[in-house]
Parts: structure tokens; C-alpha cells; sequence
């Protein structure tokens, strides 16, 4: 899981994360929804030191992520990343994709990368793709590379940042379908996204953020259904 901790963060004078406390507990899924600009990004980029905090802390896998001393590589291997934007090498295959940062980083021998990288190929329904180029691939097959890339590294916590926000209509079902089967799995997933019924069927619990802090969150339902804060029913009254 992981635990964030009264998070601060600002670009100059621009504080966009103003004392964010949040915790997703293993095997939990919290999505975070919120309006454009509110700060969703940036805080799943403090939680892979992707940026770096200017307060609070983030425990994650057994790591103080804030800590000055740690270990940014060890801290990382905890943390799956899945952006909008599906960041596939297009020069490297399929598979090649999804055994590079495990030769590179974990320093796995290349028959148990690529025996890791087969079986995540598989869960994202993707086993037979191994030898295909990016480009040969719909967006939905890529974001589905993307997340069989970072399960590879098998990661304690998977954070997806707005995974369906780029993909055309028709392939954004397949996409969701696999991040709800992670979720059945156990995976320990924090999600940005636009998609409200994912969010209510999927998620334990629902984080609403607006101006940099947390304005409301509880259970999905909840949330979704019947939320308490007029910010939060203004927002959901705009997006549903
Ligand atoms: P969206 O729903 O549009 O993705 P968001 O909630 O993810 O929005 P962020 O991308 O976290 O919002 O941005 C929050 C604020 O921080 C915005 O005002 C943005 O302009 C600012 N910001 C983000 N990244 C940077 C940066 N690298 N330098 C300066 N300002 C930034
Ligand atoms: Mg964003």
C-alpha cells in the first residue's frame, strides 16, 4: 500500500498540492477524481518521486519515498506507472518492451525476464503479440502492453493516470476490463480517471480533489452517489 502524509507541492509560487493525507491499504482501490487542474497528476508523480515533494511524507513498500537517503531505484520497482499516453518503446517489440527495465533495472537474466514479461503478456490478453511492433498495435492493445510493461516489475502498488483518456471509444471497455480484473486479483491500484461507473463498480473508495486537497472521500457509492460537499456534487453534476 501506500501512505501519504500531509503531501505538499508547488511549482514557484504556485502551491499545487496543499497537505494531501491519503492511504490506499493493500489489495485496496481508491480512485482519485477531481477537476482539471486540481493536482491528480501531480500527486501520483510525488508518489514515484517523479517529482519531487516540498513537504509531508509517502511511505510506500517498506520505503520513506521522502527520505533524502533512499534508494530512488529500489523505491521505483514498488511503483507501476500507467499514463495517458502509453510511452511504449516503438522501436523495441512487444516483449522487448515489457523485459527491458527487468534486465536493465532488476538485473533478471534474460529467460526469466522474458518467462515475466510471457505471463504478464497473457493476464492483459496479449500472449499471442509478443512479436509485434507498437505501431502495429490499437491504443487499447498498447495501454494493455503498457500495464502488462509495468506488472512485469512486480510492483506492490500500480498507479494509472488517466489510462482511457486517449484511447478512441471503442477500445476503452478492453482497457478497463483488465484493470478490474487486477483489481479482483489484489492489486493494490490508485487510479485518476474520468470514468465514473469504473470508478462505482471498481473502487473501495473514491478520493475527490479540488485546488490541491482532498474535499471529500468515502466509499464509492458513496461518493459517486450521494456526495455531501457542494464541490464535489457540482463536479459529478459536470462529468456523469
Ligand atoms: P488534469 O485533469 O487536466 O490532468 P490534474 O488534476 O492532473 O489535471 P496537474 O497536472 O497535477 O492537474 O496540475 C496541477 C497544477 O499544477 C496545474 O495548475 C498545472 O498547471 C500545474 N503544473 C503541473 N505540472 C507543472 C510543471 N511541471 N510546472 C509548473 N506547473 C505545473
Ligand atoms: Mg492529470
Amino acid at each position: 500500500g501506500v501512505e501519504i502524509s500531509d503531501l505538499r507541492k508547488s511549482y514557484g509560487s504556485n502551491e499545487v498540492l496543499k497537505g494531501i493525507s491519503l492511504d490506499v491499504r493493500p489489495g485496496e482501490v481508491v480512485c482519485l477524481i477531481g477537476p482539471s487542474g486540481s493536482g491528480k497528476s501531480t500527486l501520483l508523480r510525488c508518489v514515484n518521486l517523479l517529482e519531487k515533494p516540498n513537504g509531508g511524507t509517502i511511505h510506500v513498500g517498506g520505503f520513506e519515498a521522502t527520505d533524502p537517503e533512499v534508494n530512488l531505484d529500489k523505491m521505483r520497482q514498488n511503483v507501476g506507472m500507467v499514463f495517458q499516453q502509453f510511452n511504449l518503446f516503438p522501436h523495441l517489440t512487444v516483449l522487448e518492451n515489457c523485459t527491458v527495465a527487468q534486465i536493465k533495472v532488476l538485473k533478471r537474466d534474460k529467460a526469466k525476464a522474458h518467462a515475466t514479461a510471457k505471463l504478464n503478456l497473457e493476464r492483459v490478453g496479449l500472449g499471442d503479440f509478443g512479436g509485434r511492433y507498437p505501431d502495429e498495435l490499437s491504443g487499447g492493445q498498447q495501454q494493455r502492453v503498457a500495464i502488462a510493461r509495468a506488472l512485469s516489475m512486480e510492483p506492490t502498488l500500480m498507479l494509472f493516470d488517466e489510462p482511457t483518456s486517449a484511447l478512441d471509444p471503442e477500445t476503452v471497455g478492453e482497457v478497463l476490463a483488465i484493470m478490474k480484473k487486477l483489481a479482483r486479483e489484489g492489486m493494490t491500484m490508485l487510479v485518476v480517471t474520468h470514468e465514473m461507473a469504473f470508478a462505482k463498480e471498481v473502487a473501495d473508495r473514491v478520493v475527490f480533489m479540488d485546488g490541491g486537497v482532498v474535499v471529500e472521500e468515502g466509499v464509492a457509492a458513496e461518493v459517486i452517489g450521494n456526495p455531501q460537499q457542494p464541490r464535489t456534487q457540482d463536479f459529478l453534476r459536470r462529468v456523469l
